[in-house]
């Protein structure tokens, strides 16, 4: 009696443990099992600042602006027979421009102009630009003293300058939706493919090397209870009788148990002692103390029948067989069934 309650204990401590190892190490690091990251691209903003995302405001998208030149003053008069014109201009932008001014004087239906050289106006200065308009009849110039007051029409004619505000490019930055993660902020974790759960689905390729790992953590415990055996209701057998069975009859015995088959002798070889009544490849031991390494080459046996899934029966299993477990279910992405025998008997009758 005590020990039977002891066993019980040890299994349900071994259910538990397997369960918080199993989920503890199968949670992806990277994530902490969230299967996703902040988006790198925008810093989880959700958008991004391109350089040359949209045309320039202030110049419309031509890169180039008409510099904003100011006439200060202006001023003519009559000297020997010519106009003399007087300008002058204050350039506002910040960049250096050209320009050509054009001052003219209409005398009843004749117009006299005079246009001055490509002339620079520096960045943010004043400067004087004189013209002289000659050419002017003797008529209309006594018409023009006679006057003594006469309008001048003054022009300029600035070049466009590179607009100082896209650097002439036509293009300002512009805050657009992260293309990364459209606009979330979050990014699929790339290690466990969003899955939240170490290696994530990349161990469907069986890298036996070790280097991906596959554990999907739901189905390492779930499947100790769910496992598809029917159980064969036949003869009161006790645990003692079992221990001392012969091995070939012991394996018979279980196998009936899972409802399953023998294997051949080359599945043998290998360390798989028969089927189960769903295919999946089972190992028994008439062993009490089943540990790390026969659960791993169990594992390996798994992989060369190109199985997913394996139950290995004992008496009892020892405490690092888990990590073998666990193991098997990180590198190959096994899951691995650990039965006892006494569990075989007592729940001959609770999974038909
Ligand atoms: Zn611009
Ligand atoms: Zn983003
Ligand atoms: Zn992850």
């Amino acid at each position: 009696m005590k020990n039977k309650s002891l066993m019980v204990v040890s299994i349900a401590f071994l259910f538990c443990l397997t369960s918080s190892v199993a989920l503890t190490m199968a949670q992806c690091p990277r994530c902490d099992g969230t299967g996703e990251l902040v988006c790198p691209y925008c810093d989880g903003e959700g958008e991004i600042t391109v350089q040359e995302g949209a045309p320039c405001e202030r110049c419309e998208g031509s890169g180039t602006l008409e510099p904003v030149v100011i006439q200060k003053s202006r001023s003519a008069w009559l000297n020997d027979g010519k106009i003399s014109v007087q300008i002058s201009y204050e350039n506002r932008e910040s960049i250096n421009t050209y320009g050509r001014v054009t001052a003219a004087v209409e005398v009843k239906d004749n117009t006299y102009a005079s246009t001055s050289p490509r002339t620079l106006f520096p960045a943010n200065e004043v400067i004087q630009v004189s013209l002289t308009i000659d050419g002017v009849s003797s008529e209309d110039y006594n018409t023009l003293q006679a006057q003594q007051v006469f309008s001048t029409n003054i022009t300029l004619e600035a070049e466009n300058v590179p607009c100082p505000y896209c650097s002439g490019t036509g293009l300002t930055p512009a805050t657009i939706e992260c293309p990364q993660c459209d606009g979330t902020g979050f990014i699929e974790c790339p290690e466990c493919n969003g899955l939240g759960v170490e290696g994530g689905e990349r161990n469907a390729d069986l890298d036996i090397g070790g280097t991906t790992y596959g554990v999907v953590a739901v189905a390492v415990v779930a499947g100790v209870v769910t496992a598809a055996y029917v159980f064969v209701k036949k003869k009161g057998l006790k645990e003692e009788d079992l221990r001392k069975m012969p091995a070939g009859e012991f394996q018979n015995w279980v196998l009936k148990r899972l409802a399953g088959k023998s294997s051949s002798p080359s599945d043998s070889r290998v360390g798989i002692d028969g089927y189960a009544l769903d295919g999946q490849p089972v190992s028994i031991k008439q062993e009490t103390d089943v540990g790390r390494n026969a659960i791993e080459n169990f594992a390996a046996a798994i992989g060369r029948r190109n199985a997913r899934k394996g139950t290995i029966i004992a008496f009892g299993f020892g405490a690092d067989a888990i990590r073998g477990r666990v193991r098997a279910k990180m590198s190959y992405g096994f899951d691995i069934q650990m039965i006892t025998v006494k569990e075989l008997i007592e729940n001959r009758n609770s999974l038909i």
